[in-house]
């Protein structure tokens, strides 16, 4: 698909550069900033018991926190070391010994006493354990056991009535691919992975638009393109190394705009430790922020085209790159009748930004030669999200920002391993090489030797909800296996998810730690499975980061605190597998990691190159340094296509707030700090406008409830820079105000958005016994008693 290949990493300028300072006092003294020197301390303190194979993990595997990516200390983005406290915050669940036998085997609701995090500190499962019907305890179990009782299960059961799911917990390419074929194999579509629910409209989206469900540049890009923009992306906090390449991107002269409805303070300034100019005296990260409302994007964005059309109007070719256009785009015509129609009175209320400063954004694309989009969450976890990144697509496609060096479409992935789990073909609609659909099916059967399920397979969110379905169903869920994974912690409507997870017959927890999902009843039984980490996995294993580098991440022996019965997450489902279809199982079945890849390499031709990865710092980027290489895109006619989209109508009623969710010092639903060291939330504060807390006679640091249909959650106003209107909680305490069974129109993942009506808390607290709640009919009627 690429023509040119990355050049490996980049030398960095040696020049400080004081006019990017955050401040001349060194250490940001005074300031709210992240402790990185305590934290490392912190680090090595914990790993005390297991510091060889903390360090030779450190500088031997590929990290397994964030979809950034690196090997080792070293990138391919920059020379120099590549290390953050996120990474060192994941340290421990790869060297920690397993939970003691007399807290494990204690009952069970001691153990539900504890919390996701002292779960988690608790150690590492040591071995299978079942826990029926009625038991209070875990008891010990074989694997034969196991999973004899795991395949017994699903042979009386219909294919379509059991589930698997994956999460990203450093989870490699090698487990997504073979659980996706066995998956199929054993006759079931509903497979699901983690990367779906965060980043499948990015996909979608793109897909539609341009052709490609990936990232189009690579962050290099970043580094001297007039203008890079982070929409609904706080990269600082999730991919905290990000911010060596954004100073070094100021230094070239890169303007850095931020879209968000918060102001999000570590993308104003950051401290990066790896960069001793930065840490000394931090970098002003952002150079202009916009704070646009939650789920107002579409309008902003309309706002930009719209001042991009009406600068044509007055001179040609003035904001639009018509040679770009006319040679690898289509839809220009509907695009522009699309945005001439859009009011600006709409506009302005729908994305909380005025006319001006939206003139002032077009403008500056509008003037400048290249431009990335980096987006995340804040675009993605909306049930319109698929029109949020067309829309972003439109903007590049219009300016030709697309397919060369400094210019490129981003979607920003979390976690480690995600990029890589649809691509592997983890996902109902998608296989390996392709999507679940026309000739790519039987390529891959032809592949496979085995004919896949033709029907089409839920996603997550719908198979939960399928576990309540009628006992005669056909589509009934009563066995879900889970890779990892916390719902209860993760999926919106936290009480029906905990319902939902003990309707199951079975529940199979193949995981490395507890979690309070583990914890909940079953019908029959609940499974938990020891798994291997990444750098337990025998042969090794890859992992794809956001720039489509896929890396290798050896083997890396000398675990003083090793599990002896955990197992390679792919080794376990074709255990399975054989139990289930002995007769064909030779088909899924692997001896080695090696092998594995050289499937890979063949199911999904961007992984060509995959089988050639044998030892540490062995990587390669599927794809070349860009993909849509001098405007040709991989759709049909080789154009990418401008997709007129609506401004959606949010639903809100007078007076309602629109409320978001998002991340403190935390990976994923892991929660490592109560205080989030950026601003200084604590897990239950409410971020809001000060003005707006005003208008409700509501003083920093008191009670308050926000409360819809859906939910009520109590917390805290904190007073934040945040767009009137507006208010954010964290991910996942708010998830009670989420609601169930909304998902997003193409890509099917929840909407993490939504309207709420605030209160005083002893206001409400007065009221509630008083008055009920309204709720929808239609909650009424999916209510499970
Ligand atoms: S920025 Fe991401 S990839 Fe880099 S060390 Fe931190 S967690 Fe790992």
């Amino acid at each position: 698909m690429g023509k040119t290949k990355h050049q490996g990493p980049m030398k960095k300028l040696k020049m400080p550069a004081p006019e990017h300072w955050v401040s001349p006092i060194p250490f940001g003294l005074g300031k709210i900033k992240p402790k990185h020197i305590r934290d490392t301390m912190k680090t090595v303190w914990e790993n005390k018991d297991n510091l060889g194979y903390a360090t030779n993990i450190i500088t031997k595997g590929v990290c397994d926190g964030c979809a950034l990516g690196v090997s080792g200390l070293y990138d391919q983005t920059l020379t120099g070391p590549h290390i953050c406290t996120t990474r060192l915050n994941v340290l421990r669940l790869n060297t920690m010994p397993a939970v003691k036998p007399e807290i494990l085997h204690s009952d069970i609701d001691d153990l539900r006493k504890y919390s996701s995090t002292e779960l988690r500190q608790l150690g590492r499962i040591p071995y299978p354990m079942i826990r029926r019907k009625g038991e209070r305890k875990f008891s010990r179990l074989t694997w034969d056991d196991a999973l004899d009782m795991i395949g017994d299960k699903m042979k009386q059961l219909d294919p379509k009535q059991y589930a698997f799911y994956l999460t990203s917990r450093g989870i490699t390419n090698e487990s997504y691919y073979v659980a996706g074929k066995v998956s199929r194999f054993l006759g079931t579509n509903n497979i699901d992975n983690a990367s779906r629910i965060c980043h499948s409209p990015s996909k979608t989206a793109l897909k539609r638009s341009i052709g490609v469900g990936a990232s189009t540049s690579n962050y290099q890009d970043w580094i001297g393109t007039d203008v890079l923009v982070f929409w609904g992306s706080v990269a600082s906090n999730s991919s905290p190394v990000s911010t060596k390449y954004m100073l070094e991107a100021k230094k070239k002269g890169t303007k850095i705009i931020v879209i968000n409805p918060y102001k999000e303070p570590s993308m104003e300034k950051y401290w990066i430790p790896s960069n001793p100019e930065s840490a000394l005296f931090g970098t002003k990260v952002a150079d202009d922020f916009y704070q646009v409302n939650i789920g107002g994007d579409i309008a902003f964005m309309h706002g930009i085209m719209k001042h991009w059309f009406e600068m044509e109007e007055k001179q040609h070719g003035s904001a639009i790159n018509h040679e770009f256009v006319n040679e690898h785009v289509n839809g220009y015509e509907e695009i522009k009748a699309n945005v001439d129609a859009q009011p600006w009175d709409e506009i302005i209320k729908s994305s909380g930004v005025s006319k001006e400063r939206i003139i002032e954004l077009a403008e500056l694309l509008a003037n400048s030669k290249n431009a990335v989009f980096a987006w995340a969450l804040g675009l993605t976890m909306h049930s319109f999200a698929t029109d949020n990144i067309s829309q972003v697509a439109n903007l590049a496609l219009l300016r030709g920002f697309l397919g060369r060096k400094h210019s490129g479409l981003m979607p920003f992935r979390g976690h480690s391993s995600v990029q890589g789990s649809g691509e592997m073909g983890a996902d109902p609609f998608v296989l390996p090489g392709g999507d679940f659909q026309g000739d790519n099916i039987g390529r891959v059967e032809k592949l496979w030797g085995f004919d896949l399920p033709k029907w089409q397979g839920d996603v997550v969110g719908v198979t939960l909800e399928n576990i309540l379905l009628p006992e005669d169903h056909e589509r009934k869920i009563k066995l879900y296996y889970l890779s990892g994974g916390n719902f209860l912690e993760t999926m919106p409507d936290p009480h029906f998810v905990e319902k939902a997870l003990s309707e199951l017959d079975i529940r199979v927890h193949q995981d490395i730690i507890l979690n309070t999902s583990t914890l909940v009843d079953a019908k029959e039984a609940v499974i938990v499975l020891p798994a291997k980490t990444r750098y337990e996995q025998e042969d090794g294993g890859t992992s794809t980061s956001t720039e489509r580098m896929v890396y290798f991440s050896p083997e890396i022996p000398g675990n003083k605190n090793r599990i002896e019965e955990a197992r390679a997450e792919w080794k376990i489902y074709i255990d399975l597998a054989k139990r289930i279809k002995p007769e064909t199982a030779h088909l899924v079945d692997f001896e080695s990691g090696h092998e594995i890849r050289e499937e890979i390499a063949k199911a999904n031709p961007n992984y060509d190159g995959v089988q050639h990865l044998k030892k540490q710092g062995d990587v390669f980027q599927w794809g070349g340094a860009w993909l849509c290489e001098d405007g040709v895109c991989p759709t049909p006619d080789g154009k990418g296509n401008l997709i007129p989209v609506e401004i959606p109508d949010l639903n809100k009623q007078p007076g309602d707030f629109n409320l978001t969710t998002r991340r403190g010092k935390q990976f994923n639903s892991m929660v490592y700090k109560e205080t989030d060291p950026i601003n200084g939330a604590e897990r239950y504060d409410v971020l809001i406008n000060e003005e707006d807390a005003r208008k409700h006679s509501i003083q920093e640091g008191e009670g308050v409830v926000l409360y819809n249909q859906y939910g009520v959650f109590q917390g805290r106003a904190k007073f934040a820079d945040i767009i009137k209107g507006n208010l954010g909680v964290h991910f996942p305490e708010g998830n009670f105000l989420l609601p169930k069974g909304r998902y997003e129109k193409f890509a099917k993942i929840p909407d993490y958005n939504v309207g709420v009506k605030l209160e005083k808390a002893d206001k409400f607290n007065a009221r509630k016994d008083t008055q009920y709640l309204e709720k929808r009919i239609d909650d009424l009627e999916t209510e499970v008693s």
